[in-house]
C-alpha cells in the first residue's frame, strides 16, 4: 500500500464482501462481528440513528450504547431473533442519546420472548437510572404479566463499573477505561465539577480486539492511546468543526470542548495504528463520508461507519451490510408458542 491512503468506502464493499478462502467453521466462529445500528449523535437524523453498536463474538451478543432508534435498527438487522436474544448492554455514559433505547429493548425483547433478565453495565449512576426505568414501567410490566406474559425476563439488572476489566466470561473480556467527556469551562479548561464519569471500552475475544472511544475530547493523556495500541479495530467519535465565524457556527462548535476533531482523531490513529480505524458517532450527521475523510489527515486504513454496516474481524476485516432478511421470523419467538 505504501503511502497510498487506503480509504475503504462502501463502494469497495463488493470487493471485500466475499467469503475468506478455505476458512473453516471453527475459524469463522473466532471472529468478532460488529453491526453499526446507529452512527449519529443527539441530533435527529433518518440516515444516522443514535449511537449503538451490536457486538457478536462466539455465543456472546451485546450492545455498546442504546441510542434513539436502536430497537428498530436491531429489528432491521435480525428481526425478532436478535430482538429477543440480547440480554446485555454496556453504556459508555448516561447521555440520553446513548441510553434512551434501553427500556425499548429491555421491554420489547421480553414481550416477544426473552426469558432471561437484561443486564446493563455502565458508569456511576447506571444502577440508579435502571432502577428508575423499572419504576417508570412497573405498571406496564404488571399489566402484561396479569394478562399472561411470562414473568421471566422482565428484570433489569444493573451494575456500575469503573476503569478495569468488569466482564471476563467464556473467552470474552471487556475492559472499561475513563475518557474525557465531562463538561469543562471552555476558557480555562477546568472541569466544572459534575459528578460521574464517562467511559470507553475495549473488547477482547479469541485474540481479536476492538476499542470504542465513547464520547470524548482528545487529550494527549487519553487512555484511548494506551488501550488502542495495535488494536484490530478502533472506533472513534468525531465532530467536524463548522466553518466560519457565524453565530450558527459558533454555537455548533461549542460542543468541540467535549468531542474530537478529525485532526485530533488522526493523531490518535497515528499513535495507535489500528488495523482499521472507524468513525462512528458523527457530528454533524449530514456530512458525507468523503467530506469527513477529506478532513482527516491519516494515511492508514480507515472508514466512516454507516447505519447497518457490518464488520467481520478475523484474519481479514470484511465490510458488509446487515438487514434484508430475518424480520419475518416472529413465528419462532417464544411468546407465539403460548398462543398455539
Ligand atoms: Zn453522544
Amino acid at each position: 500500500m505504501g503511502t497510498m491512503r487506503l480509504r475503504l468506502q462502501l463502494a469497495l464493499v463488493a470487493v471485500l464482501w466475499m467469503p475468506a478462502p478455505s476458512t473453516t467453521l471453527a475459524a469463522e466462529e473466532e471472529v468478532i462481528k460488529l453491526t453499526f445500528l446507529g452512527t449519529g449523535a443527539p441530533r435527529p437524523s433518518l440516515d444516522r440513528y443514535g449511537p449503538s453498536i451490536l457486538v457478536e463474538a462466539g455465543s456472546h451478543r451485546l450492545l455498546v450504547d442504546a441510542g434513539p432508534g436502536m430497537r428498530e435498527r436491531l429489528f432491521q438487522a435480525g428481526g425478532f431473533e436478535l430482538l429477543t436474544d440480547i440480554n446485555m448492554i454496556i453504556l459508555t455514559h448516561l447521555h440520553f442519546d446513548h441510553t434512551i433505547s434501553v427500556p425499548g429493548l429491555w421491554l420489547s425483547g421480553w414481550l416477544y420472548g426473552r426469558k432471561f433478565p437484561m443486564y446493563v453495565y455502565g458508569p456511576e449512576g447506571t444502577t440508579a437510572m435502571m432502577e428508575n426505568f423499572e419504576s417508570a414501567y412497573a405498571w406496564d410490566i404488571r399489566y402484561r404479566e396479569i394478562v399472561g406474559v411470562h414473568e421471566e425476563g422482565s428484570d433489569l439488572i444493573a451494575e456500575d463499573v469503573s476503569s478495569g476489566v468488569f466482564y471476563d466470561n467464556d473467552g470474552l473480556k471487556i475492559t472499561a477505561f475513563s475518557v474525557e467527556h465531562m463538561p469543562i469551562d471552555v476558557s480555562t479548561g477546568e472541569l466544572l465539577g459534575l459528578e460521574g464519569s464517562t467511559l470507553g471500552f475495549r473488547i477482547d475475544y479469541a485474540g481479536r480486539s476492538v476499542v470504542f472511544s465513547g464520547d470524548t475530547r482528545s487529550t494527549e493523556a487519553s487512555s484511548i492511546i494506551e488501550q488502542g495500541a495495535e488494536v484490530d479495530v478502533l472506533i472513534h467519535e468525531v465532530q467536524v468543526p463548522a466553518p466560519g465565524n457565524s453565530p450558527e457556527a459558533q454555537l455548533a462548535n461549542v460542543s468541540l470542548s467535549v468531542h474530537s476533531t478529525p485532526a485530533q482523531v488522526a493523531e490518535v490513529f497515528r499513535q495507535t495504528r489500528p488495523r482499521l480505524g472507524v468513525y462512528s458517532h458523527i457530528i454533524p450527521p449530514e456530512l458525507t463520508s468523503d467530506e469527513i475523510l477529506e478532513a482527516t489527515d491519516y494515511n492508514g486504513p480507515m472508514l466512516v461507519a454507516e447505519d447497518l454496516m457490518t464488520l467481520f474481524i478475523g484474519d481479514e476485516i470484511r465490510v458488509g451490510e446487515a438487514g434484508g432478511e430475518g424480520t419475518e421470523i416472529f413465528t419462532e419467538a417464544d411468546v407465539v408458542d403460548q398462543l398455539d
